[in-house]
């Protein structure tokens, strides 16, 4: 089936080689040259995946992937020039999947593009009863329900993103192996060749804050000093 990506771009020469590039690709393009068009069309065309630029006239690209999440979990990539910006994607939880930094190779913005639907598409089907599958995990206080994407500590639900819960599940399945960062960001979020090990970091520091007594002390995921984590069984 044709994916649908919307792309949020007020230059009208990147948007034109962004929709055109990814056409090539064989995906169905609709483009936005404002915030408040793009936030209006991600809403009505059901979009695949958003390709949205942080800089933008009318609604920002901040603003627009925070209305866009009220309503619904589409894969988006945010388009950060600077360095800051990637910061503020990394630091805030605002519900972008992905970031990739300008200037950008076509072929790996088309890599991003592609393990992002993968992604969203394999969650979806992962939301489906699956039989005979290890439905909760437990150790300690904590219990990872698969199916429910639900995380308690002591009973109580904590509030996790998808991402982390989906580091949390992957390190979990497998207790005391130890994984490199390289190889949870192709696990855990897709990517074969791209992506920074930062995320990683940031990802496992978020979630220490959240299912953590003391993150500063973690007793569920624990750093293999230059190696990488493990999840402690
Ligand atoms: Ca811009």
């Amino acid at each position: 089936m044709e994916q649908t990506i919307l792309v949020i771009e007020d230059e009208q020469n990147i948007n034109d080689i962004l929709t055109f590039s990814l056409s090539k690709e064989g995906y169905r393009t609709i483009s936005a040259l404002d915030g408040t068009t793009g936030l209006e069309m991600a809403l009505t065309e059901n979009p695949d995946l958003i390709l949205l630029d942080v800089m933008l006239p009318g609604l920002d690209g901040w603003e627009v992937c925070k209305k866009v999440r009220e309503h619904s979990q589409v894969p988006i990539i945010m388009l950060t020039a600077r360095e800051d910006e990637i910061d503020k994607v990394l630091g805030l939880e605002l519900g972008a999947d992905d970031y990739i930094t300008k200037p950008y190779s076509m072929r790996e913005l088309a890599a991003r593009v592609k393990a992002n639907i993968r992604r969203s598409t394999a969650q979806q089907i992962a939301q489906e009863p699956e039989p005979a599958n290890q439905s909760s995990i437990v150790s300690g206080d904590l219990t990872i329900n698969v199916e429910r994407y639900e995380v308690t500590k002591n009973g109580e639900i904590i509030d996790i993103t998808l991402r982390e819960f989906e580091l949390l599940r992957f390190l979990a399945t497998q207790p005391d192996k130890i994984y490199s960062r390289e190889k949870l960001l192709e696990n855990v979020w897709g990517y074969e060749y791209y992506g920074d090990v930062r995320t990683v970091d940031v990802t496992v520091r978020r979630l220490r804050e959240k299912i953590e007594d003391d993150p500063s002390m973690p007793k569920y995921i624990i750093t293999k000093r230059g190696v990488g984590y493990y999840f402690n069984r």
